[in-house]
């Protein structure tokens, strides 16, 4: 029997349980040479934020502390696929590569062409599917068209996919020949002069074992209210998946194993919200794949006309926590601090960039994508397209979130507001959403003088609905053109 290793070749997959590709290359009894690829200049591939690429330095260490803890060994390399994963394959003398399927157009192009190229080579090479649900290439309308509104597409996944039993972890790596590898620290990826990053590293542990807590921690409580307090950052009961699931350090399919493992069992009405919202996410891949312009094209062309202000002032004041509506100032600081800001205050801070400064959603888009550390290529461009109207089952422009009476139904104490804006911690709730409406004796008697302390409004909420809406109005005018899918052949 040949003795040729299997090359795994690593993703959006850093887990070592419930990985498929990982599973079948052991299944064939041979050495494994494990490979993880920083490629910066495949054409396409969207370059990292910021706090992506610190999450990213974590977790290829917390996984290949895991890897060696077995056995085996991570190695580490850069460079574009086409030229570094054959000749790794070359350099170990592997037979067969493996891999997790991706879901980007441009990342299944590269993947085509290196599965050629690799054929040519008289290599084998298979892909197994570990992140979503459902294949964007398979699930289709009807018409045979993608679907561009959740229900029915949420239906669809339901009805037609059964989430596999998750594998278990394997318990050793039999290790192929010692490669060199490029030390993680030369990567780049952990920020340093200055390192800004002490907020993320107090917030998060990113790795497998981080994923699992993180799950425990939501199972044991956030999930029996999920329906109810998912809306609430104060309460924070959220599962604060979202990073380890972009990274992969958990699959889907283990969430939902878990969460029907669960006693007592949650009621159906929490399960079910909380499982449709990660249909959200294969709904947003399913759109990706289906548009792969998502982050820089409006799903509905008649926004394209959309007169967009430019204001890098206001830009600023938003990006920075500036913007004098606390709830908005205190989702802002949360992000910049901590690399993540709760759902519902993500949907107010963007609307308000989007509807009350009229700023372009692509500018919002950025900044998220940069400063997440769940910064994702199908969430992120989906979630903002779906704020400012101009994507698929999106709001609809004219429901504009007043920023206070969101603060006062969602954070009715304040407490997120105190958390994050300090500078307002001693108004009282339900003021503290809306510190202009205070007479200056009380607000001095808090320690507040407004323009100094803390900013008064940049802009004030009714005028800007109004031209908001007119603008609206005016790029309604025209029936709303969609925008055809890419087309699959
Ligand atoms: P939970 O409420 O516990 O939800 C469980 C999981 O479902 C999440 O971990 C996530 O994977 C998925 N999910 C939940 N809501 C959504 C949604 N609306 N769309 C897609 N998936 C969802 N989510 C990202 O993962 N990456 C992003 O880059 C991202 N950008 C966003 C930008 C804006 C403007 C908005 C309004 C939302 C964005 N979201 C994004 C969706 C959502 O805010 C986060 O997934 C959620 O806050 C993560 O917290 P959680 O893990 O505690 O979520």
């Amino acid at each position: 029997m040949s003795s040729a290793p299997t090359l795994v070749w690593l993703r959006r997959d850093l887990r070592l349980a419930d990985n498929p590709a990982l599973t079948a290359a052991l299944a064939r009894r041979r050495p494994l040479v494990l490979l993880w690829l920083l490629d910066e200049t495949s054409p396409g591939l969207r370059p990292l934020g910021g706090a992506s690429r610190w999450w990213l330095h974590h977790s290829l260490a917390a996984f290949a502390a895991d890897v060696a803890r077995l056995g085996g060994r991570l190695i580490l390399r850069r460079g574009p696929a086409s030229v570094v994963v054959p000749g790794v394959a070359a350099e170990c003398g592997a037979d067969a590569v493996f891999w997790n399927g991706r879901h980007g157009t441009d990342e299944i192009a590269i993947d085509d062409d290196l599965t050629a190229h690799l054929h040519a080579d008289g290599l084998a090479v298979e892909s197994f599917r570990a992140d979503l649900l459902h294949d964007p290439r398979e699930l289709r309308t009807g018409t045979g068209g993608p679907y561009r509104v959740f229900t029915p597409f949420w239906r669809a996944c339901l009805a037609h996919v059964a989430p596999a039993a998750p594998l278990p972890a394997p318990t050793a790596l039999p290790t192929g020949p010692a490669l060199p590898s490029e030390a993680l620290d030369a990567f780049g990826l952990h920020p340093r002069a200055p390192d800004w990053s002490g907020g993320l590293a107090a917030t998060w542990t990113p790795g497998e074992a981080g994923a699992a807590a993180r799950l425990a921690i939501f199972l044991e409580k956030g999930i029996y209210s999920y329906s109810t307090e998912r809306d609430r950052p104060d309460l924070d009961l959220t599962s604060h998946l979202s990073p380890h699931l972009r990274f992969g350090e958990i699959s889907t399919a283990q969430v939902l194993a878990a969460l029907d493992r669960r006693t007592p069992p949650p009621a159906a009405i929490d399960r079910d919200k909380f499982v449709a919202e990660i249909g959200w996410r294969e709904f947003s891949h399913h759109l990706k794949f289906h548009f792969p312009d998502l982050a820089s094209r409006n799903l509905q062309a008649r926004f394209d006309a959309f007169p967009w202000v430019r204001d890098d002032a206001l830009l600023v004041a938003w990006r920075r926590g500036r913007t004098g509506y606390p709830i908005v100032d205190a989702g802002m600081r949360q992000l910049w601090a901590t690399g993540t800001m709760h759902n519902r205050v993500r949907m107010v801070a963007a609307s308000f960039l989007v509807k009350h400064c009229r700023i372009d959603w692509r500018e919002g888009e950025a900044w998220f994508w940069d400063t997440l550390v769940d910064a994702c290529p199908a969430a992120n461009p989906a979630s903002w397209q779906w704020v400012a109207g101009s994507g698929a089952d999106a709001a609809p422009f004219f429901r504009i979130f007043n920023p206070v009476t969101q603060g006062t139904k969602f954070d009715p104490d304040g407490a997120y507001v105190r958390r994050w804006v300090p500078e307002l911690a001693r108004l009282p709730a339900p003021a503290i959403h809306s510190p202009w409406t205070l007479p200056p004796a009380r607000l001095a008697a808090a320690g507040v003088v407004l323009d100094r302390d803390y900013p008064k409004p940049v802009v004030d909420h009714a005028p800007a609905r109004e031209r908001a809406l007119a603008a609206f109005a005016a790029t309604a005018a025209e029936p709303p053109p969609e925008r055809a899918p890419r087309r699959i052949d």
